[in-house]
């Protein structure tokens, strides 16, 4: 199968970084994280670094456009072109989707896949990863603003006939198998 264009949606914590890398690898399609890319902004300590670095530590979202304007630079980039991508972090508004609709206007995605564990086991894994960003306050401020911003993605894609859920508790292992069989059911069905 060649470039497949995917979403992935979850929870914090529901693993979705470590397998959005996987399904990079077995795709062959880059892996493009919002909040990697945040974190190498913060890193180079630039002043739109320096901003998001706030922002992100309080748990809030960075604001749609700015980070709009970052996902459609890096979707520009040929390898994205070329090989199609595995979001990962993005959308993660309405706002966002919206935007990403019309970024890939032409060539469309095959499936939004949404990584589902439940409310108490992610914060429970949050707490135990323990990130620098993994302040008690900022684990709540980040899921609530997950169920309020984000999630409603989730009827957004279900509208677009995108959705695809798989269920995200058990072993890495498992949970790659399933997201496999998830990705390659919708992409021959579409
Ligand atoms: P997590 O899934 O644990 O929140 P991420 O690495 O995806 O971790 O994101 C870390 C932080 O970066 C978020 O809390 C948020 O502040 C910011 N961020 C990442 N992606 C987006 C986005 N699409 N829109 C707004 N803010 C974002």
């Amino acid at each position: 199968m060649s470039a497949v264009r995917l979403v992935l949606l979850g929870r914090q914590g529901a693993g979705k970084g470590t397998q959005a890398v996987r399904l990079s690898e077995h795709y062959g399609a880059p892996h493009i994280s919002t909040g990697d890319m945040l974190r190498s902004a913060v890193a180079e300590g630039t002043e739109f670094g320096r901003k998001a670095a706030e922002i992100m530590a309080r748990g809030d979202l960075v604001p749609d456009d700015v980070i709009i304007g970052v996902v459609t630079e890096r979707l520009a980039k040929d390898d994205a072109r070329d090989n199609g991508f595995l979001l990962d972090g993005f959308p993660r508004t309405v706002a966002q989707a919206e935007a990403l609709n019309e970024l890939t206007a032409g060539s469309g995605l095959h499936a939004v896949i949404n990584i589902d564990v439940p409310l108490d086991e992610v914060r429970e894994r949050m707490r135990q990863r323990g990130r620098d960003d993994d302040t008690d306050e900022a684990i709540d401020r980040r899921l609530e603003l997950y169920e309020s911003e984000t999630a409603p993605l989730i009827s957004f894609y279900e509208a677009a006939g995108l959705m695809v859920q798989v269920d995200g508790l058990g072993s890495m292992d498992e949970v790659f198998v399933r997201l496999v069989a998830a990705v390659d059911g919708s992409t021959s069905a579409s």
